[in-house]
């Protein structure tokens, strides 16, 4: 007897939703999507207890006809594809034709539709994927009702979570949509209150200012690229404009929001380096591909795609935010290589010396001799065994010398410049762990790259034979276990393993805390830090120097 029967198309509907919708906002997204579609110039979403109990979408787009009113619940109804050439030429948001069966054989649907040149319209209302009533009724526009999702799926029903959470997904819909669709108005209303209202703008630049504001906007920098077949827009994080979650961050590939872990990576690495651990870039993507390089119709909610070279995409991104990030930096980084050289041809006075000048001297006379004091006999100062003080032009700089030595070296061992390694008269011996010591020889040839010659010297001992300057005084057994456990730990994600092991070794090589500069040491510290690639942060993120100018003074002695 044959076992195989080919489903009812009422269970091929159900089978269908339960890939497109999984919750509430996911009716949200589809139903944009379509208002999208169809020409809309404003959209208007209203739900009810987080869109468990009603969804509605209102448009003010192209309409249905009564036929293709009647026919856009049938699956695989579209008026998006024609023929098969169309499926890597797509240009709208929808073209599986699955979304509204899917919807209507799940919840109770009522349609209200009408071309804008007809004076005629239809009302079609639906429930379980049966149409229950047809009416005239004459409308502009789209107007969608979703009510009571899963009614006929108790299990699914089940699986929906509080309003509160509802609600939460469905303005994260709404925010992705209204971000890539600028030119379109969004209204968001939630048990009639307005959760969000944003008429239409210029471009992304204003939508994401109606959305998250003004200050919000003056944290990113914006930056533009193009190359053929590909085009991006991006507004990523300024400074250290980071955030401890991976809550700011989109992608939109010809304005549709997906995910993309290359992609995301392709951002992360662009901020190698200062980013702190812990901390994740805000950005916003707007790529534009040509449509036959990417194909769509890989997840059945086109959440994610596939690239035909997926490579170049990456490197398209890292490139054009690493010259946004590198170009800030550097500007940053001017104001403090303006920092005027300590002057060895005065006399140092007695610090406490500008400050007991009489009260009663000269208005011009005290300016003067406080001008020259803060120049000449402060051209720093320790706070702590850690911190150095400096007057640059137009503020005041606070360097953590410690962190600031890591990110000079760390620079140096990725370059291999400058390093004087020597051969030591007295080479050097470890006794390492048995694990540490085979690891360390497996990988002695990247030791070698740092200026670290180490070789085997039988049970468990490694002789080093020559080393860099800066590490001559290093605990040297301390070196060597560390950068084992940086070679057997494997590489972070955001890391190359050079760079891993870098960072570990500058951090031994560094200044330590108790060590206070001299004049000469402060000067070449700050001149070596401006020459770095990233002079403000340490390899692992922290800050090696801050910087506060007289506006930010002013401001903080309520001067402004
Ligand atoms: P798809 O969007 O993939 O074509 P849907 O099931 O979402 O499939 O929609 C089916 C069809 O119904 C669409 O192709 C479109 O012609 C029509 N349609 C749906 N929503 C609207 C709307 N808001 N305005 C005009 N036409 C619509
Ligand atoms: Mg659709």
């Amino acid at each position: 007897m044959p076992q195989i029967k080919i489903l009812p198309p009422d269970l091929r509907n159900k089978i269908a939703a339960g890939e497109v919708i999984e919750r509430p906002a996911s009716v949200v997204k589809e139903l944009i999507e379509n208002s999208i579609d169809a020409g809309s110039s404003d959209i208007r979403i209203d739900v009810l207890y987080g869109g468990k109990r009603l969804i509605r979408v209102a448009d003010d787009g192209i309409g249905m006809d009564r036929e293709d009113a009647l026919l856009c619940f049938e699956s695989h109804a579209t008026s998006k594809l024609a023929a098969e050439e169309d499926l890597f030429n797509i240009k709208t948001m929808g073209f599986r034709g699955e979304a509204l069966p899917s919807i209507a054989s799940v919840s109770k649907i009522k349609l209200v539709t009408g071309v804008k040149a007809s004076r005629f319209g239809i009302a079609v209302e639906i429930a379980g994927g049966k149409i229950k009533e047809t009416k005239d009724s004459p409308s502009a526009g789209t107007s969608i009702e979703v009510r009571d999702l899963f009614f006929n799926i108790p299990a699914r029903k089940k699986f929906l979570k509080s309003t509160g959470t509802e609600l939460f997904h469905i303005i994260d819909t709404v925010t992705k949509e209204a971000l890539s669709h600028w030119e379109i108005g969004f209204r968001l209303n939630s048990d009639d209150r307005e959760t969000m209202n944003v008429p239409l703008s210029s471009g992304p630049r204003e939508r994401i200012m109606q959305i998250y504001g003004e200050e919000f906007l003056n944290g990113l920098m914006e930056a533009r690229a193009e190359t053929t077949g590909l085009k991006m827009i991006s507004y990523v994080t300024k400074g250290d404009n980071f955030r401890g979650m991976r809550s700011h961050q989109f992608i939109f590939i010809n304005r549709r929001p997906i995910k993309d872990q290359s992609i995301s990576h392709a951002v992360y690495h662009a901020f190698e380096g200062i980013l702190p651990r812990d901390r994740h870039p805000i950005f916003f993507l707007f790529i534009d591909i040509d449509p036959h390089r990417v194909d769509f119709n890989v997840h059945p909610a086109k959440r994610e795609v596939r690239f035909e070279d997926k490579e170049s995409v990456c490197r398209f991104v890292n490139k054009s935010v690493g010259e946004t990030v590198k170009r800030e930096r550097t500007e940053y980084a001017k104001q403090f290589a303006e920092t005027p050289a300590p002057d060895y041809s005065r006399p140092f006075p007695d610090s406490s010396a500008p400050f007991s000048l009489p009260l009663n001297s000269p208005g011009s006379v005290v300016s003067e001799n406080l001008e020259l004091a803060y120049k000449a006999s402060l051209p720093f100062i320790y706070l702590g065994d850690t911190f150095i003080a400096v007057s640059g032009k137009g503020g005041l700089t606070l360097i953590d010398h410690h962190a600031a030595h890591e990110r000079v070296l760390y620079e140096k061992f990725l370059r291999g410049i400058n390093l004087n390694s020597h051969v030591l008269l007295f080479p050097k011996q470890a006794k390492l762990s048995h694990k540490e010591y085979s690891v360390i020889l497996e990988n002695a040839q990247a030791l070698r790259d740092f200026g670290i010659e180490a070789e085997d010297f039988g049970h468990e001992t490694v002789i080093v034979r020559s080393l860099p300057d800066v590490l001559k005084d290093a605990d040297i057994r301390g070196v060597l276990s560390d950068a084992a456990s940086c070679m057997l730990e494997g590489v972070s994600p955001d890391k190359s393993f050079k760079e891993s092991l870098a960072a570990r070794i500058a951090c031994h090589s560094s200044v330590r805390g108790k060590d206070i500069l001299n004049q000469e040491e402060v000067s070449a510290l700050i001149a070596d830090l401006a020459q770095t690639e990233h002079p403000d942060q340490c390899p692992h993120g922290r800050p090696t120097r801050i910087f506060f100018s007289v506006d930010d003074l002013k401001k903080m002695f309520k001067r402004k």
